[in-house]
Parts: C-alpha cells; sequence; structure tokens
C-alpha cells in the first residue's frame, strides 16, 4: 500500500471520529444549561412575575429588602451622632402662651409622639446635656398639664435629652417641696446618671425657650421675673421657683433640708447651702428669663411655715446633717404614663404632728 491510500483512509476515519466529539460536546452543553441551578435562580431573582401563582418571588424580595432596611439601620445607629450646636437652631426666643380651659392630656400626648415615657433624645444629634426636670406636686392638675403642654415643645427646641419627674406628695401632711425634690433627685439618678437637674415649680410657664433649661459651672435661676411681680426679681437672694443645679452641685450642698414643711424658707435655705460651699448664684438677663404664674389661692395644706426663719439661722450648722443623707421615705408607686414620670411617695409628717 502506498502512502496515500492510507492519508485518505486515516482521514475519512478521522472525519467520523471529529464528528463524533461535535455531537458529545453539544449534548454535553445542553445538559449543563439545563441543569444550571445558578442561572435558574437568576432568573426567578429577575423576573418575579413567573413566580407569582406561588407568591414566593415577592416575599424573597420583601424579605431581602427588610433585611437591607434594618442593616441600614443598625449601621445608622452605630455612627456616632456629632453634637448638637451649641445654640439650637430651633429657638423662636418669647412665645405666645395658650391656657385653653378644654386642654386635654390627651392632645398633649398627640403633639409629642416622640416623647417615650416622659423622656424625648433628640434624633438627629447628641445633646449637650441630659436633664431631669423635678416637679413636685399636688391636686394641681389643671396646672401641670398647662405646664406640660408648653415644656414639651420649649425642651425639644433646646435640643436636649430630658425627662419629665413628678413627684407626687401621697397623704394629707403639710406640703414639703423642698423633701419631694429630694425624693425627685435619688429617685431620678437610679434611672439614669443626669447631668442635670432643674427643680421646677408647677404652676410657672416659661416665656422665652432663650432661657436655657441646662446647667452651668454655677448653679443657675431661672425665674428673674414673673407677670405676678411686674416681672421684677423678688429680691437678690432669691432662689425659688425655677432653679438648676448640676448632680454634683446639688451632692456638694447635701440637696434640700427635709425639716421645711408647708409653703417658703427652702429655697433660701438652698442658696444659703449653695454659698456655704463658695458657690455663686448666676441669671440669664431679665428679657429672657421670664415666666408666666397660673393664677391659684393658696392651697389648703401648703400654709405658710411659721418657723422659716428659725430655720434658716441654723441652715450654717444643720446642712450636713439634714438634707440628702438624711431623706427617708416611701416610694408609693412609679407609673411611666407618656409625657412624664410620676412618683407618688410618702415622704411622712413633720415631727410636730407625730
Ligand atoms: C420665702 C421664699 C419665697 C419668697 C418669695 C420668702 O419669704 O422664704 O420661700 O420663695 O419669699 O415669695
Amino acid at each position: 500500500m502506498g502512502i496515500f491510500p492510507f492519508m485518505s483512509k486515516l482521514m475519512r476515519k478521522g472525519k467520523y471520529l471529529f464528528l463524533l466529539l461535535l455531537c458529545l460536546c453539544v449534548v454535553a452543553w445542553i445538559a449543563t444549561f439545563s441543569s444550571d441551578d445558578g442561572v435558574k435562580t437568576a432568573q426567578e431573582e429577575l423576573n418575579p412575575l413567573d413566580d407569582v401563582k406561588s407568591g414566593g418571588g415577592f416575599r424573597q424580595l420583601e424579605l431581602e429588602s427588610e433585611m437591607m432596611q434594618s442593616i441600614e439601620e443598625r449601621v445608622e445607629e452605630q455612627l456616632p451622632k456629632h453634637s448638637c450646636p451649641e445654640r439650637s437652631p430651633l429657638l423662636r426666643g418669647s412665645l405666645k402662651l395658650s391656657f385653653e380651659p378644654s386642654l386635654t392630656i390627651e392632645q398633649v400626648e398627640s403633639v409629642n409622639e416622640e416623647v417615650v415615657e416622659g423622656q424625648y433624645n433628640p434624633s438627629d444629634c447628641t445633646a449637650r446635656q441630659s436633664v431631669a426636670i423635678l416637679i413636685p406636686h399636688r391636686n394641681r392638675e389643671k396646672h401641670l398639664l398647662y405646664l406640660l403642654y408648653h415644656l414639651h415643645p420649649f425642651l425639644q427646641r433646646q435640643q436636649l435629652h430630658y425627662a419629665i419627674y413628678v413627684i407626687h406628695q401621697a397623704g394629707d401632711a403639710t406640703f414639703n417641696r423642698a423633701k419631694l425634690l429630694n425624693v425627685g433627685y435619688l429617685e431620678a439618678l437610679k434611672d439614669q446618671n443626669w447631668d442635670c437637674f432643674i427643680f421646677h415649680d408647677v404652676d410657672l410657664v416659661p416665656e422665652n425657650d432663650h432661657n436655657l433649661y441646662m446647667c452651668g459651672e454655677q448653679p443657675k435661676h431661672l425665674v428673674v421675673g414673673r407677670n405676678s411681680t411686674g416681672y421684677k426679681l423678688r429680691y437678690k437672694g432669691y432662689f425659688g421657683g425655677v432653679s438648676a443645679m448640676t448632680t454634683e452641685q446639688f451632692h456638694k450642698v447635701n440637696g434640700f433640708p427635709n425639716s421645711y414643711w408647708g409653703w417658703g424658707g427652702e429655697d433660701d435655705d438652698l442658696r444659703i447651702r449653695v454659698q456655704l460651699q463658695k458657690m455663686s448664684i448666676i441669671r440669664p438677663s431679665p428679657e429672657v428669663a421670664r415666666y408666666t404664674m397660673v393664677f391659684h389661692k393658696r392651697d389648703s395644706g401648703n400654709q405658710v411655715n411659721k418657723d422659716r426663719m428659725q430655720l434658716l439661722r441654723r441652715t450654717h450648722h444643720m446642712w450636713m446633717k439634714d438634707g440628702l443623707n438624711s431623706c427617708s421615705y416611701k416610694v408609693v408607686s412609679i407609673d411611666r404614663a407618656p409625657l412624664f414620670i410620676n412618683i407618688t411617695v410618702d415622704i411622712g409628717q413633720p415631727e410636730r404632728d407625730r
């Protein structure tokens, strides 16, 4: 056999072999695509309508977008928020106050949905101070309602992290504002480490939101004037109505005295304590530190304390024994209402009545 016949036989056989290999490739290619799960899944995702009958495609998309949203929220929560500006851009200055007789607590709640259990925290920045507002209270429901109505938006415009505590005296013993404020301080600190405390009468409504409810280097007196006194400071050493002290400042003076039952004197005692600790009282400008006092008659159960002058003469040696360190009381209940934390407390009665 010559070389040419041998070559032509080989080429014929090779052609069949080549055709066979080609067929095998085509079969393998078809098999690969028809069983490719990845491709199928991708197609399903791209065409959720194909899966409409089972509803699975939509559900899966929903789950995934929920998951993405919660991841984004967690990331946002973890990102450090910048500190609120030194001067809040939300302040409005002098305010028009209203005292609508038909006002209800539900109405006040409905315009303060961001307040939860008496507490508020700005959502877009970190507040410069955490402030506890303490309001001693008994039988002044309407005054409390007016105050809550004005105070919540006022504090929110100041971009504060705050909570409002109402300390309600149980029983019918003579009213003791100072002891209730000591209780408020001690109980509020069980919730969290507040930077600043505001001691606030229930019947005083601030008229200007430039009057900042924040504490400073020195104790602060916030009521320079009120409508009922022609907006004049009552006397040079007056420290009543609304005052602000840091947690440390109040601790340093051993808080308020517990022994002032009835109206008057306890705020003067606190001023003497402050002075004994070589601190001084500062006040905002008279144009800003203005209040409207909601009219009321003197309450029964809060008669003028006739012993107050005598007690004030003893402050310089009593302040260390009578105060936060000797404040005994029984909490009757703590109710975390939407707009305030209501602490009802049994503070006992004056020694002379025991
Ligand atoms: C009382 C204070 C009171 C002030 C203003 C003083 O005589 O001792 O407690 O705040 O008068 O009315």
